[in-house]
């Protein structure tokens, strides 16, 4: 067996995508008589700066020779790669062996690429130590995401599936033909399995990208089959073709354990603490509030494009426990998503008359509140019921607004109620 990573192939401004690399690289090996078992679609920490758009590193598990696998994969990143971008800076990895018996090291480093940040010289001198075959295009960068996508089956326990369809080559760059019915019919039919095709609270296609690359669409899930199922319901322009990929898309890989006084730039956690302050909309449409454990605060923010989701982050009020989820930058927590763990139930209000029924006037500074009608009298405020617009549980962002590694809620395993999106 041998595993070819490969990473860093396209552009923003000049299309292509890894992933149709990735899938060229198998076509040419099947070409020659190899089979390819596996094609996996890695998505690295995406709080990483270079990253093109989502921070996709793609492996392909094949019983080519490594040395066939090797002089394929580097003719087809010549061949497709966008290296006239400055930003991009391919490479290729190639593994010998078992690719779930890669060393430790290499499991290790692909931990690192989903929540950390690994310099280019990490690569370098680890892919030499273990002795693979490799190419790195202009600065190499690529050879981060090839190298954690070649340990990947090793490092990581959870796995998705994306159905992922491409366009024929002549309409590249200009605007896709789908049928959004046939997309919102095909993705209620096989609810809840698949995930993040569509977003039925604005009644937008999600699946298909905006980016003037070869991708039609990509059909996330938990079942492989229902993914091509969807993909082969969907109507519109003709697919050139097709690939399933095995990710660890939807699986929160990204997110670390923290506190609020010891997070990062650059890192995404899941924090318990209190709402400190009432969330507040600011230009944009962007909901803020402070969020602390007693001994640090944070501030957090739910973006605009969130839409729906800002609803629920100003349902929330100051002494709400919560545990929030999401990047941090530049010192604010970017929501993804939350639990509310304890909601807080009352609030103090002026005493209200037994006799008459109405509220009660201060007595003067330290002396309570009374009734001068009735001649009543209390000796504080009171607590009233508050009528909550939130329930104990997670909320998250919606489809239109997901990120690519981000867990969805209808795919369940959280510890408390959930409120899905879909
Ligand atoms: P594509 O659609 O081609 O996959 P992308 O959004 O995935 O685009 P890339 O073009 O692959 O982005 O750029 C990401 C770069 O960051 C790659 O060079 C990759 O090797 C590198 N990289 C990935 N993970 C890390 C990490 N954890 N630390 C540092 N660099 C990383």
């Amino acid at each position: 067996m041998t595993t070819v990573g490969i990473d860093d192939t396209d552009s923003r401004e000049r299309g292509m995508c890894t992933t149709y690399a990735a899938d060229t690289v198998a076509r040419r090996l099947e070409r020659r008589g190899a089979s390819v078992d596996r094609s996996l679609l890695i998505r690295c920490n995406p709080a990483v700066e270079h990253k093109t758009r989502g921070n996709a590193a793609l492996a392909l598990h094949t019983d080519a020779s490594a040395n066939v696998a090797f002089d394929v994969a580097r003719r087809t990143i010549d061949e497709v790669a966008k290296a006239g971008d400055d930003r991009t800076n391919p490479g290729l990895v190639v593994a010998p062996g078992d690719p779930g018996r890669v060393p430790e090291s290499v499991a290790d480093f692909a931990r690192e690429a989903v929540d950390d940040h690994l310099a280019r010289s990490a690569a370098r001198s680890l892919v030499d130590r273990v002795g693979y075959r490799h190419h790195g295009w202009k600065n190499g960068r690529g050879l981060i995401g090839a190298l954690a996508a070649v340990g990947a089956w090793r490092a990581l326990g959870e796995w998705t599936y994306e159905r992922i369809t491409y366009r024929e080559p002549t309409r590249w760059g200009t605007e896709r033909t789908v049928d959004p019915e046939s997309v919102f019919a095909a993705a209620d039919a096989y609810a809840p399995t698949i995930w993040d095709t569509v977003d039925r609270g604005t009644g937008e296609v999600v699946c298909v990208p905006r980016t003037p690359g070869p991708v039609l669409y990509g059909i996330r899930g938990d079942d492989p089959v229902a993914c091509r199922a969807v993909a082969e319901h969907i109507e519109g322009e003709p697919v050139d073709r097709a690939r399933t990929f095995v990710t660890n898309q939807g699986t929160d890989g990204h997110l670390r354990d923290g506190v609020v006084g010891d997070v990062r730039d650059g890192y995404a956690y899941r924090l318990d603490g209190t709402v400190l302050t009432a969330p507040e909309t600011r230009r944009g449409g962007h909901v803020f509030f402070e969020f602390g454990d007693g001994n640090r605060a944070i501030e957090c923010v739910a973006f605009e494009p969130t839409k729906r989701f800002r609803d629920r982050v100003r349902g929330l009020r100051v002494g709400d426990t919560l545990t929030v989820c999401g990047e941090v930058s530049s010192g604010t927590l970017k929501l993804e998503k939350f639990a509310a763990r304890e909601l807080v139930a009352t609030e103090p209000a002026t005493p209200v008359c037994s006799g008459c029924g109405r509220t009660m006037e201060s007595a003067g500074s330290g002396q309570g509140y009374r009734c001068r009608d009735c001649d009543t009298s209390a000796t504080g405020k009171r607590r009233r019921r508050i009528e909550r617009d939130l329930d104990v549980g997670w909320y998250e962002v919606p489809p239109r607004a997901r990120r690519h590694i981000a867990k969805p809620l209808l795919r369940g395993g959280f510890d408390a109620a959930t409120h899905p999106e879909r």
